[in-house]
């Protein structure tokens, strides 16, 4: 088409710019502006809760939405002696609740406690006993440790986890035992601590259940937690600090009862105050327990 003069000419669109038509891209805070409707401000003492009338109920809060999360309540110190009085009740309700607490790992010598121990690290005492009765049969004595075959002794501890470290040790424990006491298991701290896999832990459990000698507080992961838990706890940094757990216990138990509140601990931790639930609303030490109801 030809198009004669300037007004016959289609309009053409300008660049942005000067004399454009096109509305110019908005920063997006004044797009907003412009569709948004102002929202009035709250004035101070605006806050419709606070003006709600005297004797009018709140609104019920719509279903699905939580409670704003308070601040937890300030925790106030207990003192020495009312610690030490909280666990001799603590004390007093285990022996109660189980009378005939003791080591759940199946044995008949010292020599099968120690080993049972070790093979308990890092796993549970009910597959031990799957595994023992086998493993007693086939080495009987320490001189059966002390000349094993690797390979057969890992096969048969395998189930237990880490049984290549766990050989390790029963093959040396044979030995040392072999050589150094006439094959007997030691009946004192000092030795036991020198037979390889053998930690307090251990020592503490074999003296106190099968030598009747209370030398400290066999601290497990049931016991670490328990006493977390009942705030038993002074020095230890958490659940684990197992040395520091042992000597916290050991301040607030007395001697004659150390072995057993362990293993009453250990029960007490596999039946009712689990890891993950525990059973607050049936358990025997809620009255003294701080934890009571509380961990969710
Ligand atoms: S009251 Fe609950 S947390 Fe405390 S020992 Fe009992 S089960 Fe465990």
């Amino acid at each position: 088409m030809n198009h004669q003069n300037r007004e016959d000419r289609p309009a053409q669109p300008l660049p942005h710019g000067r004399g454009s038509d096109r509305a110019k891209p908005q920063p997006v805070r004044a797009r907003e502006e412009a569709v948004a409707p102002e929202r009035p401000r709250r004035e101070q003492g605006d806050n419709p809760m606070a003006q709600r009338p005297p004797g009018r109920k709140r609104a019920a809060r719509p279903p699905g939405r939580k409670r704003a999360a308070r601040p937890p309540a300030r925790r106030t110190r207990e003192s020495a002696a009312a610690r030490q009085a909280r666990t001799a009740r603590l004390l007093t309700a285990l022996k109660r609740q189980y009378p005939d607490a003791d080591c759940a790992l199946h044995h008949r010598s010292a020599l099968e406690l120690l080993v049972a121990t070790i093979l308990s690290a890092q796993c549970t005492d009910e597959r031990v006993n799957q595994v023992t009765p086998n493993l007693f049969r086939r080495y009987p004595d320490a001189a059966a440790y002390a000349s094993a075959d690797s390979a057969e002794l890992e096969a048969a501890i395998r189930s237990t986890g880490f049984f290549r470290n766990k050989a390790r040790s029963l093959i040396g424990l044979g030995r040392k035992l072999v050589a150094e006491h006439a094959g007997e298991v030691p009946g004192t701290m000092e030795a036991l601590l020198e037979l390889p896999g053998v930690a307090r832990k251990t020592a503490n459990c074999v003296l106190g259940t099968w030598f009747r000698r209370n030398e400290g507080v066999v601290v497990d992961t049931h016991v670490g937690r328990l006493a977390l838990r009942m705030r038993l706890l002074t020095t230890a940094r958490d659940d684990k600090d197992a040395v520091r757990i042992e000597h916290d216990l050991m301040r607030l138990v007395p001697r004659e009862d150390w072995t057993f509140f362990s293993h009453a601990l250990i029960e007490h931790g596999r039946k009712v105050c689990l890891a993950r639930k525990p059973r607050c609303t049936e358990c025997a030490l809620a009255a003294d327990c701080p934890s009571a109801g509380s961990i969710r």
